[in-house]
């Protein structure tokens, strides 16, 4: 009998069937964690916060700094300059005499001041509600095109201002993803923040990043986790190894 030269059928996943898979079991575990924390804190429904250009501003205090003090930064910037105008054309020393209480004032004037001129320059006036009626993805390569604004900085302007499912990847959602095992411990929060974005539902997008947060926060902190209290401990695949090691460099004798 003849031999059809046709290949026989092959079942072998392709790397696209792989990738999809993982991002299914990702945003599977993402719903739990989701359901998870908002049984143990509420539900965190999608709210718009704040006009965009201060929102990039308030991101940008915020960076290497804790929310009270780039609160405070923000206050005192507002309240200090009448109009985003003034701050472009103040002295940076000035700018950065009002921002002292959020750290790192220097730079962070000049980003600022630099980040207000471009958008004056792009759009005619300095205001990015222009963004709104464009592509998430082009709003993003929009904003990270601005010296001294990253993807979270970014991903914050188009989440919290304008309720797009775009996700933020902070310290502490990059320190959870890393413990929860969402992400490998060798992935950077811009590599955590690429899957995070392609795995999460859209609809969680918002939730998840605030939930995370608090959770970083308060319960999984990064020097000592709460374990023993932790909701996520059954899927954890780190729960109780921080205590565990503290305990074991304690038993160990001084040398
Ligand atoms: S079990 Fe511990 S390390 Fe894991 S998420 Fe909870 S607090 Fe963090």
């Amino acid at each position: 009998m003849r031999r059809s030269a046709r290949p026989a059928r092959t079942t072998t996943a392709t790397r696209a069937d792989v990738d999809r898979a993982g991002r299914t079991l990702l945003a599977r575990r993402i719903r739990t964690i989701v359901a998870r924390l908002t049984k143990a804190y509420g539900p965190r429904p999608w709210k718009k916060e704040d006009d965009p250009v201060e929102e990039l501003v308030g991101t940008i205090l915020s960076q290497n700094t804790n929310d009270k003090n780039s609160h405070a930064a923000l206050e005192h910037l507002t309240r200090g300059f009448r109009t985003w105008e003034e701050v472009i054309i103040a002295p940076v020393e000035q700018v950065a005499d009002a921002i002292r209480s959020g750290g790192l004032a220097d730079q962070k004037a000049r980003t600022i001041q630099r980040a207000l001129a471009r958008i004056n320059q792009d759009f005619g006036r300095i205001s990015l509600d222009d963004l709104a009626g464009w592509d998430p993805l082009r709003s993003m390569e929009y904003l990270t095109s601005i010296p001294g604004i990253g993807p979270k900085t970014a991903a914050c302007v188009l989440m919290f201002a304008f309720s797009l499912p775009v996700f933020p990847v902070d310290t502490h959602i990059h320190r959870l993803a890393v413990r929860l095992g969402l992400v490998p411990a060798k992935f950077t929060a811009v590599q955590t923040q690429q899957v995070l974005q392609e795995a999460c539902p859209p609809d969680l997008v918002y939730p998840l990043h605030v939930l995370l947060i608090t959770y970083g926060r308060g319960v999984c902190r990064a020097q000592r986790p709460d374990c023993a209290s932790c909701v996520l401990q059954d899927i954890c695949p780190v729960a109780f190894t921080f205590e565990h090691n503290r305990r074991q460099r304690r038993k160990r004798p001084d040398r």
